[in-house]
């Protein structure tokens, strides 16, 4: 496929190959994107803006809501698309297409929702004759940079609340896996996007990246990612806005009177789906102590059971990972695990790529796979007596996206939410849950702001007052 600059699909000499990661298959080639393509996508961008501040709220509606029609005609190519340049099975793909028909919905539904108050400046003595108001105008040209993972809703993520607002966009893709943003791209200008409204460059963070987040022409950075790139970026980015959706190591607490026929699949998909690579999945178990050893051998003997291969074969419960350089990272990480005292109940085996679902018991809370975030199918179980000595080794953790706790006990529940510092608890669900309208992020490390349409629109909007002297 090739890169979208100023309404034209631009190809390059230099290419980049994309492949499948279950078997290193050639998927397609993109190009190889330049500091300098990425300052001619900035450029058509800052011209792009020109029209998209002008659309109107029935315009911007209209192009969102066709480009989520011509998405759910394309649902199958989507999905094939993701499960073949990236990691998620075909299951999960076909899971996260609909999401992004419903982000893209949801961005076109907001658009119309976009509004500010009047404002009573004749409060103030010898103002009495005056009248005004604020509205939300768009900001300008966004930097919108996005992970692997969810190759496709993170992208709808960025680009349905910047256009809903009226902004325009210039977008790098994961390097892994931009074929299928370039898709949305390509539909978002079938829809009637003006054609400089979104600028696509691909090609490695490392090279062009600094010429997007440094470049005083573009009024905001939104990145999804991990904490190194993403502190790099606010290091360099100067006085601009900033969203910054980082990564974590989320904790779920099974508390003695949980429902376990709830608690153990949920904790199964939490810590395994998407072979591992969620930021909001699960990686430190807490069970309590009285249901330990049934919760253990419960989940050992469902994690055995997952169907570990390739991605596109509908048996697959769980893929490879996205690289074989990463399936090599975390199996150092089980094994510095291991030299410290920890036991793997199951899994702890590698074959290219592809990880096998680890559940370890025992592992030291300073080893990486519980202090670091993993991004791989691994989970480290832990059994507890104390809830509140439990919150206080959760909140240790320089993360804090999402946790989950199981209970039937609304005291428990309450302390939990209370004093556990996250962007997000779920009760009865693990961390791994979110719907696309809610405002989702995280703190310390895991973020800076939050996304969910309405709220990503927020942040990419900017109040301007107005105000009368009759
Ligand atoms: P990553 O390595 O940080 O890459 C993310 C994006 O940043 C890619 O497009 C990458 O380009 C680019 N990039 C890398 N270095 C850059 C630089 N110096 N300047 C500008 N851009 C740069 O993350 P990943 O491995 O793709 O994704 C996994 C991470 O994303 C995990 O930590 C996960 O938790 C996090 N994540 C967070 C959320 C959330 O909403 N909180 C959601 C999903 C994922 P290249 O691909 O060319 O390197």
């Amino acid at each position: 496929m090739k890169m979208l600059i100023g309404g034209k699909w631009v190809d390059r000499e230099k290419k980049i190959e994309v492949t499948n990661p279950y078997d290193n298959s050639l998927v397609d080639t993109v190009p190889a994107g330049s500091a300098e393509d990425m300052k001619a996508a900035i450029a058509a961008a800052v011209e792009g803006f020109q029209e998209t501040k002008r659309l109107s709220t029935l315009e911007r509606i209209t192009i969102l809501a066709k480009t989520a029609g011509l998405m759910e005609g394309k649902r199958d190519e989507l999905a094939r698309m993701i499960s073949s340049e990236g990691s998620k099975t075909i299951r999960e793909a076909r899971f996260e297409v609909g999401r992004a028909i419903t982000t893209m919905t949801v961005s076109s539904e907001e658009a119309r929702r976009i509004d500010g108050e009047t404002l009573p400046f004749d409060s103030r003595p010898g103002s009495q004759n005056r009248r005004g108001y604020y509205y939300r105008f768009p900001i300008g040209v966004i930097g919108a940079i996005t992970p692997f993972n969810d190759p496709l809703n993170l992208v709808a993520h960025k680009l349905g609340p910047a256009l809903a607002s009226g902004n325009s966009v210039v977008l790098k893709p994961a390097t892994v896996t931009p074929l299928v943003a370039l898709k949305l791209g390509e539909l978002l200008l079938e829809a009637g996007l003006p054609s400089k409204g979104l600028n696509i460059v691909t090609g490695y963070g490392h090279e062009i990246g600094d010429a997007l987040v440094t470049d005083d022409r573009v009024r905001m950075i939104t990145f999804t990612g991990g904490p190194e790139a993403g502190l790099d970026i606010v290091k360099k980015a100067g006085l601009k806005k900033i969203g910054m959706e980082l990564g974590s190591n989320s904790a779920v607490i099974v508390m003695d009177d949980a429902d376990l026929e709830r608690a153990v699949p949920a904790c199964v998909d939490g810590a395994f789906g998407c072979a591992g690579q969620n930021c909001i999945g699960v990686q430190r178990l807490f069970v309590h102590a009285k249901i330990f050893s049934e919760f253990k051998d419960e989940f050992v003997t469902k994690t055995k059971k997952l169907v570990v291969g390739p991605q596109r074969d509908e048996k697959t419960d769980v893929g490879p990972m996205i690289t074989e350089g990463e399936a090599e990272r975390i199996e150092a990480w089980v094994q510095e695990a291991i030299s410290q005292g920890a036991k793997v109940l199951t899994g702890g085996m590698r074959r290219g790529s592809v990880y096998q679902p680890t559940i370890l018991a025992d592992a030291p809370l300073t080893a990486k796979v519980v202090a670091e975030e993993v991004f791989a199918p691994t989970v480290a179980l832990f059994e507890f007596r104390d809830l509140a000595s439990v919150i206080e080794i959760i909140n240790s953790s320089k993360y804090g996206l999402h946790a989950g706790i199981f209970t039937q006990d609304i005291n428990n529940a309450f302390q939990a939410i209370e004093d556990i510092d996250v962007g997000g608890i779920m009760v009865n669900d693990t961390s791994d849950y979110r719907i696309d309208q809610m405002p989702f992020g995280g703190v310390k490390l895991s973020g800076l702001g939050r996304e969910g349409i309405k709220f990503a629109i927020y942040e990419m909007t900017e109040p301007k007052v107005v105000c009368f002297n009759l």
